[in-house]
C-alpha cells in the first residue's frame, strides 16, 4: 500500500535527470562542472585579449561598431559557449580599450591587480549582498574593517564610519547630502529627510574650485538645490583653489543673503592632479562652522605613500571623504567608499524598512550596512577585491606603485619642458600632465593638437586625453601604470611629433 504513496526509484531518477537537463545553467553543486568549464573557456578569451593586444585600441569607428552590434538578433540564441565567445570577441573584446598597456595614457583608468581579479571570482559566484548581515555575514565585517583601515590612513579616529559605494560620484553625493542635512538640522532645526527642503534651501551655497569634478554640480541639481547652489571658486596658477578668492566669494554670497553650508575640496583634480590647500580650507570651514568634504577620488593614492602622504595633510580635518579604489588602488570597477569622520552624523541617512532593518533591531548585534547607503540596497561585495589585494600585496607594494607613477610623471614633466617642440602647462602633485605640441610655422595650435589626438585615436596606437584651458586645446597624459617607463613615454612623444609634422600635409 505504501508503494502508492512513495515515489518509485524510476520516478526519482527521472526527476533528477529532468533537473540536470533543465537547470544546468543554475549555479548549484550539481552543475559545478558546467560552471568550471564555462569559466575556463572564458578565461581563454581573456588570454587572447592580453596576448593579441599590442595597442590600446583597434581604432574602430562608432558607426561601424554600432552596425556590428545592431545586426545581432537577441531572440536567436546561440548553441555553445564557443559561439557566444566568438560573437563577444568580435563585437566587444577585439575593440575594448586595453588600460593595462603603457600606450594607454588617457583617462583615470588604472591597470588592475591580479589578486583583486581572483577575489572578483568569489564576489560574482557567491554573490553576497552587503545590505544586511543575513545576506553577507563575514562580508559585512570585512567591508567594515576595510573602511576602518582606510579611515585610519585618513587620520580619523574610531569615531569614523563609512560604506563602499559604486563610485566617486555617488560618494560625493553622500558628502553633499550629509552637508545639507546636517546643516539644516543644526542651524535651522529642520529635518530634511522628514520634511523636505526648507524655504532657506534656495539660498544654500556650496563652495568648490572651478576645476572640481562635474559630479558635484549634477549632485546639487538632483538634490533639489539647483546647480546655482554650487559656487565655483577660481584656482591659482597651479589650478588649486585660491584661498583668498574662497574668502572673497563666501563674503560676497553672505552679502547677497545666501547661506554657505559647506566647502568641497578636491584632493587630486581630474584634469591637473593637484590637491587643494586642505589645511586652509579646513580652517575656513571651521570658522564658518560648516561641513568640509574632500573629494579624494584620485588623490587617495597618496594615503599609502610614505614619500607623498604629506600632500594630503589636513584631510583628517574634513567631515567626510570620497575614496575611489578603482581610480588609485588598482582595483577593478566598481570599488569606492564614502567615509565620514563622525559616525553619529551618518544616522541622518538611516531609513528603516521593516523587512530589512526594523527600528527595534540592535545595530551592534545585527549590523546592516544598508543604514549607511543612500542609493543602493542590494549591493555587491566589492570590498572583497581590496581585501585580496591587501592580503596578497600589502600596502607597501601599492605604495611603491604609486611612488613609481608619481616619479615617472616628474621625469616626463622634465622631458617635456626640455623639449622645444612641446609646451607643458602646469605642475602636478599626482600624475597628470597637460601639454601641447608646438610648430613654429603653425598658428592654430588648437587645430594642430586636435589633429594629433584624432590621428592617435583612430590608429589606436596611443590613447591620450585632452582638455581645454582658457579656450586653448591641450593634450593630457594620465599616468596610472607602474609598468610604464620613461622610454615608453619617449616613444609616445615621438609618435605625437610624427603626427604633428604631418599636419597640413595629409588631410
Ligand atoms: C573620477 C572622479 C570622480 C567620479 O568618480 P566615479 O568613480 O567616476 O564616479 C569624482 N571626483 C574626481 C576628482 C574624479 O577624478
Amino acid at each position: 500500500m505504501n508503494n502508492e504513496i512513495l515515489p518509485h526509484e524510476e520516478v526519482i531518477n527521472d526527476t533528477l535527470n529532468h533537473f540536470s537537463g533543465k537547470f544546468e545553467n543554475i549555479f548549484h553543486q550539481d552543475n559545478y562542472d558546467h560552471y568550471r568549464s564555462a569559466i575556463h573557456d572564458t578565461l581563454d578569451l581573456v588570454g587572447t585579449f592580453l596576448h593579441r593586444n599590442d595597442k590600446p585600441f583597434s581604432g574602430i569607428e562608432a558607426k561601424t561598431m554600432k552596425k556590428m552590434v545592431q545586426h545581432i538578433d537577441l531572440n536567436q540564441k546561440l548553441s555553445s559557449y564557443e559561439e557566444v565567445l566568438k560573437e563577444v570577441d568580435e563585437i566587444y573584446v577585439q575593440h575594448a580599450t586595453a588600460f593595462h598597456l603603457p600606450q594607454y595614457v588617457a583617462h583615470l583608468n588604472c591597470p588592475i591587480v591580479i589578486p583583486a581579479l581572483a577575489g572578483e571570482i568569489l564576489v560574482s559566484a557567491i554573490n553576497s549582498s552587503q545590505d544586511t548581515y543575513d545576506q553577507s555575514a563575514g562580508g559585512t565585517f570585512m567591508e567594515r574593517k576595510l573602511i576602518d583601515w582606510t579611515a585610519e590612513r585618513l587620520g580619523y579616529t574610531t569615531e569614523s564610519d563609512g560604506v563602499f559605494t559604486a563610485g566617486g560620484s555617488q560618494s560625493n553625493l553622500m558628502g553633499l547630502v550629509m552637508m545639507r542635512d546636517v546643516f539644516s538640522q543644526k542651524n535651522l532645526n529642520h529635518n530634511i529627510k522628514q520634511d523636505g527642503l526648507p524655504p532657506e534651501a534656495s539660498r544654500f551655497r556650496i563652495f568648490i574650485s572651478d576645476k572640481a569634478h562635474f559630479s558635484n554640480s549634477k549632485n546639487a541639481s538632483i538634490m533639489g538645490l539647483g546647480e546655482k547652489s554650487i559656487v565655483k571658486v577660481p584656482t591659482d596658477n597651479e589650478f588649486r583653489m585660491d584661498i583668498t578668492m574662497l574668502q572673497k566669494y563666501m563674503k560676497r554670497e553672505i552679502l547677497l543673503g545666501n547661506i554657505p553650508i559647506g566647502i568641497i575640496a578636491t584632493a587630486g583634480t581630474t584634469d591637473f592632479g593637484n590637491v587643494d590647500p586642505l589645511e586652509d580650507i579646513a580652517n575656513i570651514a571651521a570658522q564658518h562652522n560648516i561641513w568640509m568634504h574632500v573629494d579624494a577620488a584620485y588623490g587617495c593614492a597618496l594615503l599609502l605613500s610614505a614619500k607623498y602622504r604629506h600632500l594630503l595633510n589636513g584631510i583628517e580635518k574634513a567631515d567626510s571623504v570620497t575614496i575611489d579604489y578603482h581610480k588609485s588602488f588598482f582595483q577593478p570597477i566598481s570599488s569606492s567608499a564614502f567615509i565620514v569622520k563622525n559616525k553619529r552624523e551618518l544616522r541622518i541617512l538611516k531609513h528603516h524598512a521593516d523587512y530589512l532593518n526594523p527600528a527595534e533591531m540592535d545595530e551592534e548585534e545585527i549590523p546592516a550596512q544598508i543604514n549607511k547607503s543612500i542609493i543602493q540596497s542590494t549591493r555587491r561585495f566589492d570590498a572583497l577585491k581590496l581585501w585580496f589585494t591587501l592580503r596578497m600585496m600589502g600596502q607597501e607594494q601599492l605604495a611603491e606603485y604609486t611612488d613609481r607613477i608619481i616619479d615617472l610623471t616628474k621625469d616626463v614633466a622634465e622631458m617635456i619642458t626640455e623639449n622645444q617642440e612641446f609646451e607643458l602647462l602646469t605642475h602636478t602633485d599626482l600624475s597628470v600632465l597637460v601639454f601641447r605640441y608646438l610648430r613654429s610655422d603653425i598658428e592654430d595650435l588648437n587645430a594642430l593638437n586636435l589633429h594629433v589626438k584624432m590621428k592617435l585615436f583612430y590608429s589606436g596606437e596611443i590613447l591620450v586625453a585632452s582638455t581645454k584651458v582658457d579656450g586653448q586645446f591641450y593634450l593630457k597624459f594620465t599616468f596610472l601604470n607602474p609598468i610604464t617607463t620613461t622610454e615608453d613615454v619617449h616613444q609616445i612623444l615621438n609618435t605625437i611629433k610624427k603626427h604633428g609634422e604631418d599636419f597640413g600635409t595629409t588631410n
